[in-house]
C-alpha cells in the first residue's frame, strides 16, 4: 500500500509521463507470475519457474524503442542531397509492434517515399527509424503518421509517403479470428497530398495503384 502511494505522489510531482516511474525487474516478473496465474497455470511449476526473467527480457527487447528519439538521431545522420530532386522509395521494411489495445504482436511491412529538397537519409537509417517507433506499444495509424511526421520535421522534403500494412495477432487469433486480413494505413505530406501523379508514382513504386486508406482498427 505505501509503495503504492509513494509511486503516485512521484508520478503527480514529475513531468515526465508516466514510463519514468519505471517497476524493478522483480516486479515486471511478479506481474508475469500473476498474468500465468490468471491463465490457470502454476508458476512455480517446473517449465515455468523460468519464464518470467524469459518474458521480461523479451518486453526489453520488444519495447527498446522508447529510450531513442528518432529525431535525434536522423538530425545526426542526414546527408546533403547533391542534387538529387526524384522521389526517393524504400519498400518492403519489415517491422514487428505491439498493438497497444491488447499488446499482441503486429507484424509487417512499411513502404516509404519522399521528394528530397537538400537532404537524405541513408537505407539503414530509415529501417531504423522505422524500428524504434515499431517497438512500442503502437497503433498502426500513429506508426505511420509518427514515421512520416519525423521525416518530414528534419529532412524538410517537398513531401513524404509512409503506407504500412501489417497483420495483427489480436484480429487472427482471438476476437473476430479473421486471418489473412491485412490493414493498410497510409499518411501522406506535401506534394504526396497535393499532387496526384506523385502519389501515384509513388504507389505504384511499392506495388499499390490506386488509393489506401487510413481507417481501421488498431
Ligand atoms: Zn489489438
Amino acid at each position: 500500500m505505501d509503495n503504492v502511494l509513494s509511486s503516485k505522489r512521484a508520478r503527480a510531482k514529475s513531468s515526465e509521463p508516466a514510463p519514468s516511474v519505471r517497476p524493478t525487474r522483480a516486479e515486471a516478473e511478479d506481474a508475469v507470475r500473476t498474468l500465468i496465474r490468471w491463465a490457470g497455470d502454476d508458476p512455480a511449476r517446473e517449465g515455468l519457474r523460468a519464464t518470467p526473467g524469459r518474458v521480461v527480457r523479451a518486453y526489453e527487447e520488444w519495447f527498446a524503442g522508447y529510450k531513442d528519439d528518432p529525431r535525434e538521431y536522423l538530425k545526426r545522420t542526414f546527408e546533403e542531397t547533391g542534387g538529387y530532386d526524384e522521389v526517393v522509395v524504400l519498400r518492403d521494411i519489415r517491422f514487428e509492434s505491439h498493438c497497444e489495445h491488447h499488446m499482441a504482436p503486429m507484424i509487417g511491412r512499411v513502404h516509404i517515399g519522399y521528394l528530397p529538397r537538400n537532404r537524405v537519409v541513408g537505407i539503414s537509417k530509415l529501417a531504423r527509424l522505422v524500428e524504434v517507433y515499431a517497438r512500442r506499444l503502437q497503433i498502426q495509424e500513429k506508426l505511420t503518421a509518427e514515421i512520416a511526421a519525423a521525416l518530414d520535421t528534419v529532412l524538410k522534403p517537398h513531401g513524404v509517403a509512409v503506407v504500412a500494412e501489417a497483420a495483427h495477432q489480436c484480429m487472427t487469433t482471438r476476437g473476430v479470428h479473421k486471418t489473412g486480413v491485412t490493414m493498410v494505413t497510409s499518411r501522406m505530406l506535401g506534394v504526396f497530398r497535393d499532387r496526384a501523379e506523385t502519389r501515384q508514382e509513388f504507389l505504384a513504386a511499392i506495388g499499390m495503384r490506386g488509393g489506401v486508406n487510413g481507417n481501421g482498427a488498431g
